[in-house]
Order: C-alpha cells, then structure tokens, then sequence
C-alpha cells in the first residue's frame, strides 16, 4: 500500500515512512492510494472474531509490508492487553435503538488510548529495524499528553518530553502525565499559559538545528496511523449489530475529525453505514458547514468538552479530498484560500455529498449538561463529550427504525468529574486500576517560559536516555 499527499506534491510513501513523517511535506496529509474494499461475505467472515483479530484483518491492507500477518497480531494482541474490559471496546445499549460505544477503557480513560497504544508499539518497531532513536516532544492543555505518555513510556527507541502550563491543569489530569514514572519520559510544567507550551514546541520545531539533532516528531492527530487504528472499532461494532445484513448509523462527539473519519473509512472499505452525525459543542464549525456550507474559523471558546474546543478540524483535509474526487490540486486551492481568507470555498456539489451522509449538531453547555441528566436518570453515567455524542444521535435518528445508532463513547465520566457531577450530584469514582493515581510519587521539573532552558532539558534528557 502507497499513500499519497492531499495536496498533491509530495511524494507517495510507504507506510512505515507516512506513520514516521506525519504531515507531508508540502503541508497535506497522507491517504492511501486506493482504498481496500470487503465483500459482504467478507465482512460476515470476521463476525466473531476477537477484537484484536478483528483489527490485525482490517489493518493488513493498511500496513503493507511494514509488518507481516503474524507480527502485526502481536502488535495488536499487546497494546490492547492492559485495557480494563476484557472487550477492549463494548457495547453498551441505551435504549432500544441507541448504543454507547465505549472507547474509554484504556490507560487514560479517553479514545485516543484505542490508536496511540498501538502506534507507540509500531514507532518503536520500525524505529528498532532502522537503528534510529526519535524525541516525541509535545504541548498540552491537560488531556492529550498523558495518551501521548502512556503511548511512549518504556519503549526502547523513544522519549518523550511534554509541556504544561504550571498550575493550569486539572490534578487529576497532570497527575495522569506526571505519575508516570518510566525513564524516558519527562514531564514539564512550564510558567506560563498553554499557548506558551505551543509556542515553545513550535518554536523548537522550526529550530532546525535542534530538529535534526534530536530527531524531533510528533504523534499528533494528523498521522494517517492514527487513523487507520481506529477503523477496527467501528467495525467491531456494526459487525456486532448485525452488519453488513444490516446498515447502522455512527455518532461521534467531533473536535479534530480524525474518529470520524475512521468510521468514513471504515464506510468506504463497504461496511453499511447509513449516517455519520457529527456532535459539536459551541465550537459549531462543522455543525455550521454540513447545514449552511459555512466552514468559517471563529474564536475559540472554552466549553465543558475540552477535547473539543477546536474551530480547524485538520482531518477534514482528508474528507474534503474525496469529497473532491481525490482532486489533489483542488484540494490545496481550497486549503490555500481557507488559510489565507478563514473560510473554507467548498464547491457546491462536494458540500452536497457530505450532506447525503453527515448530520451535524452542535450542543450547549446547558444541554450538554441536560443529556448527562437524562442519561442518568436511565442508568448511565455519561462524560460530557459522549453526552453530545448522544443528544447529537437523538437530534438525528435515521426514519428507517431498524437502523440503530452507534454513539462514540470518548472519555470516561471520572475523567471530567466536575460537569458529570454539576448535572447528576454523583461525583463518578476512577476505575479501580487507576484509584492509587492520588496518592502514587510524581515527577516534574518546572521551567520559566523559555526556549533555551527547555531545549535544556529535552537534550539532557534524550540523551540520557540515549547513553
Ligand atoms: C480528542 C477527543 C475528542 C475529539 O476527537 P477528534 O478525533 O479530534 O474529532 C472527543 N472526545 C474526547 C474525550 C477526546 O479526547
């Protein structure tokens, strides 16, 4: 399998080479050349398979020649092993129609555990067979670092440094980060704001110098791996629910657009999807363009879903180039002038079939809260992303009513206690695996805002790490 850019001017990789470069290098993002495709037979024959399995099937095509059949099962077999259900990814049925899809049974609590446990594994892989070391460096406002960290921890040929403001996140989210004691992960909490964080990974990005020498990379959600790890779960289950004898609907709780453009790919390898709806907190950009064609960047503001709290979805790119025909130079004329004017010119007939297959809602923080509520009263505790996930799915419930509605389950309630226990009165417990997480030692160091002290410390620790 070869991938080609979005915008056209890149070479085609490898996929060992796309899951090392993350964005191409002239700004697009990677997507394979051609998509595989399942027979209904096909898909029947992977029915019951166990998760694991069932991904190591998907993943194949994928993956090429990376990773032999057997290799990559183990792979998968390990990074999902230290999940705490033994269905990695359950089902959970909320009424008769309506299915929380859990993603939160990882490491973190949150989705991106699902893709980022099995992309640290594959780093280190291709890393070993190169004889090369990488330096994983990254900013956080709370939630995304400490995936990243558990992704990286005691893997042999990476380390990992991540930033936070000091004092500006939650405990229990820096504590998740700062726990995590393995020796080639360092923890930073810097004086200054989140922006500062950005500015300062930034800032030693386009250090080239500094680039090189430590082989700086990210594991942020445009790498087209990332994606692809997060196929199998929407696979696993339509498949559960009578797929591909029976269509079913997906609703996804959406900041940067790579979760559902997982289950889009997994539509487009021919399992019956019948809708894809789209959840929004006020952050309303694709809520605006599937109802008005309106992808216009506005402020961002804080909402009770942080993890959602984006206005440029960088995973759109990808659907924008199909919804164009794979038109590469269309794609970066459309991309050129949404960088340059803030509003994205998509033309007419592409905007029409995004809508054919997505519903968009965007929800408050009122009603964000409501739904956490509602679902309660029926028995589940809710997060406050799923909770849009849900009202999403309730906005849009496909007419056809043997067509159930699968609801992307991202985060676990104890992950965001405050908002679960503002619209229930139950302050929801950790998971029984994570409980010790108040009292356990934490390491950090804290640094003044500033490049050459930060830079400081990432090369005294790489090479550490590297000695
Ligand atoms: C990252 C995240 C999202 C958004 O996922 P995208 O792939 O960026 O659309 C939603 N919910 C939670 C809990 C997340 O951590």
């Amino acid at each position: 399998m070869r991938y080609v850019s979005t915008r056209g001017e890149a070479p085609p990789l490898g996929f060992e080479d796309t899951l090392l470069a993350g964005l191409a290098a002239d700004g697009g993002l990677y997507v394979p050349e051609a998509w595989p495709s399942l027979s209904p037979a096909e898909w029947r024959a992977l029915r019951c398979l166990p998760y694991a399995d069932l991904a190591a099937r998907l993943l194949a095509p994928f993956v090429g020649e990376a990773f032999d059949r057997a290799a990559l099962l183990r792979l998968c077999r390990e990074a999902w092993q230290g999940f705490g259900h033994p269905a990695i990814a359950p089902l959970v049925q909320l009424d008769h129609r309506l299915f929380a899809l859990e993603l939160f049974h990882g490491p973190t609590l949150a989705f991106k555990d699902l893709a980022l446990q099995l992309l640290g594994r594959m780093f280190d892989a291709v890393l070993a067979r190169r004889g090369a070391r990488i330096t994983i460096v990254g900013a956080t406002s709370g939630d995304t670092g400490s995936a990243a960290i558990e992704a990286c921890r005691d893997r042999a040929r990476i380390d990992i440094v991540i930033l936070h403001p000091k004092g500006r996140t939650s405990a229990i989210q820096r504590r998740q980060m700062t726990t995590v004691l393995a020796p080639n992960v360092g923890n930073v909490a810097v004086e200054g704001t989140f922006d500062d964080c950005q500015d300062l990974v930034k800032a030693m990005f386009a250090d080239r110098r500094f680039r090189e020498e430590m082989r700086l990379a990210a594991v942020n959600s445009i790498n087209w791996a990332r994606v692809a790890a997060q196929i199998p779960y929407y696979a696993h289950a339509a498949l559960a629910l009578g797929a591909p004898d029976r269509a079913v609907a997906f609703a996804v709780p959406t900041g940067n657009f790579g979760n559902v453009l997982a289950a889009w790919a997994a539509r487009r390898m021919g399992l019956p999807v019948h809708s894809l709806i789209l959840g929004a907190n006020r952050n309303d950009i694709l809520a605006r363009f599937i109802s008005a064609n309106d992808m216009s960047i506005r402020a961002v503001e804080p909402s009770l879903s942080p993890s959602m709290d984006i206005q440029v979805s960088s995973n759109f790119e990808r659907l924008l180039f199909e919804l164009l025909d794979r038109d590469a130079a269309a794609t970066a004329s459309v991309m050129a002038r949404f960088r340059a004017e803030g509003r994205m010119p998509v033309p007419d007939a592409a905007w029409r079939r995004a809508t054919a297959l997505f519903r968009a809602a965007a929800v408050d923080d009122e009603a964000t809260l409501a739904e956490i509520a509602r679902l309660n009263r029926a028995g589940y505790l809710a997060d406050p992303h799923t909770a849009i996930g849900v009202a999403a799915a309730r906005a849009h419930m496909p007419a056809d009513a043997d067509i159930p509605v699968i609801v992307a389950a991202t985060a676990h309630p104890a992950k965001f206690p405050d908002a679960v226990a503002r619209a229930t009165g139950r302050r929801p417990a950790l998971p029984a695996r994570l409980a010790d997480l108040e009292t356990l030692p934490e390491q950090y160091v804290v640094l003044p805002n500033d490049l050459a002290a930060v830079e400081g410390f990432v090369r005294r620790h790489a090479l550490k790490e590297a000695a």
